[in-house]
């Protein structure tokens, strides 16, 4: 069977792989696709926009971090130049005034994470926010230790836990200081979901349906679920759909655009994305996010702009939701 693994130039869509994982990206640079170009240059389809921190347009899915693995293929265009000042760029140019910076689990310890935060929030004038994250493998002392750096730090916005990654399930009784944390501070958890970009990675512990223990032992706990769960789309909204407490992010629903039908997958993703809100019977917990630099934040805002729901909704998904989602307690 052919994956998306063994094709030339193959970059699997989203995530971070730990450090010590097994190397399956495609060194050998591939024919830029129409939509790489496309993506780099936004060109006279969008208009750049001058961004109001504080409102608008939220990316509540980015990636940008020393620790990103395989930064020479893991990007959506091979000439994608990962620094702040490009992603700042194309945010403007997509009318995108603030994101949520998605702390790699790669990061070799939570000082690390606080640390690029920190760095990232400055440089960006204020743009990225900050989150963190915590790998329970590591034992509880790690997940205390980490519970008291994050308690110390009142611009944390959001954790990220990635199970799959590290094999472990959400309903983990290690996490249970996080989500005490997360309930006493109002910060969201948000949970990466699906396909692991690792092969070493166990997708078992990334299932939306796993998620749902713990939703019902934390009510009081703001849960996102990444990538609409995919593949598993229709189990990530039934998971969102009864429990009020789970959000889902729109990043990472399709591959690289060095990938061959290319339109195809964004026409599925789009179809998939209308299947499932209309199965939610809501757009109010749903969160754009792009997974850049994976998917181009053109590419990323356009898939919403193309939903067949109403221009109040996708403001909804574009910016509202993540802006009362993680608006601080007053
Ligand atoms: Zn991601």
């Amino acid at each position: 069977m052919i994956t998306r693994r063994s094709l030339p130039g193959a970059v699997p869509r989203r995530g971070p792989e730990p450090a010590s994982g097994s190397s399956k990206g495609e060194r050998r640079a591939p024919a830029r696709s129409r939509h790489a170009t496309r993506s780099t240059d936004p060109g006279p389809r969008t208009h750049p926009r001058r961004p109001t921190t504080g409102e608008g347009r939220f990316d509540f899915h980015l990636h940008l971090s020393q620790y990103w693995p395989e930064p020479l293929v893991n990007r959506y265009d091979l000439d994608l130049e990962l620094s702040v000042h490009s992603l700042l760029r194309e945010m403007d140019a997509n009318g995108i005034a603030d994101g949520l910076l998605l702390q790699l689990q790669t990061a070799p310890d939570v000082e690390a994470t606080l640390a690029e935060a920190d760095r990232m929030y400055r440089e960006s004038g204020g743009r990225l926010w900050h989150t963190s994250t915590v790998d329970p493998t590591r034992g509880v002392e790690e997940v205390a230790r980490a519970v008291g750096l994050w308690e110390q730090n009142p611009s944390l916005r959001a954790i990220k836990l990635y199970p799959g990654y590290r094999r472990f399930y959400p309903h983990d009784v290690r996490l249970e200081p996080v989500y005490r944390f997360a309930a006493e501070h109002r910060i969201p958890v948000l949970f990466h979901q699906g396909d692991t970009l690792d092969p070493l990675g166990m997708i078992k512990y990334a299932r939306p349906i796993e998620l749902d223990e713990v939703a019902v032992e934390h009510r009081n706990v703001r849960f996102v679920l990444c990538h609409l769960g995919n593949p598993w789309v229709e189990e990530a909204a039934e998971v969102v759909y009864k429990n009020e407490n789970v959000y889902t992010d729109t990043s990472g629903l399709v591959w690289s655009p060095r990938m061959p039908h290319f339109d195809r997958q964004v026409q599925r993703a789009t179809r998939r994305m209308e299947n499932a809100f209309a199965a939610m019977g809501t757009v109010d917990r749903v969160l754009y996010g792009s997974d850049w630099p994976l998917e181009s934040l053109s590419l990323a805002t356009g898939m919403i702009e193309a939903l067949d729901f109403s221009a109040a909704e996708k403001a909804q998904i574009l910016g509202g939701n993540a802006r009362r989602l993680l608006a601080r307690r007053p």
